[in-house]
């Protein structure tokens, strides 16, 4: 069922506290760490505690918890001091997108400058 959370789902594991991870920010229904493989200075995962794929069925199933998101990946940003100079929210939504894990996660990408497009 939506929201559930999955025994096979790798952050479903880290909300656990089965699987380690560097958690710097956690709220009532979200929890923040640092990705394993940085793509810049800053590079945080906002993950809901629920589990929901992506983001269109996060705001389908649990619009409420969309809010939290990106609340929480702003107060990640002013956290880490990058909210000044700019910072970006990704939302990799599908596997040719280059979503490889499918619980719903908000990248939070600063400390560098940030061309467009992305690749
Ligand atoms: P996606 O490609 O948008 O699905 O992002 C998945 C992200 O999860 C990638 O940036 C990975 O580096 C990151 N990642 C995978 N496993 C872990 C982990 O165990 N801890 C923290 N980040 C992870």
């Amino acid at each position: 069922m939506a929201g559930e959370p999955q025994s096979d789902c790798l952050f479903c594991k880290i909300v656990a506290g089965d699987i380690p991870a560097t958690i710097v920010r956690e709220s009532a229904t979200t929890v923040a760490f640092r990705d394993i493989n940085p793509q810049a200075p800053t590079h945080v995962l906002v993950i809901p505690r629920a589990h929901h794929a992506d983001a269109v069925s996060l705001a389908t199933e649990a619009p409420e918890l969309t809010a939290d998101l990106l609340r929480e990946a702003g107060e990640v940003a002013a956290q880490e001091h990058v909210a000044a100079g700019g910072y970006r929210i990704v939302l990799n939504t599908g596997a040719g997108a280059g979503q490889t894990v499918f619980h719903v996660h908000a990248h939070v990408l600063g400390g560098r400058d940030l061309t467009w497009p992305p690749g």
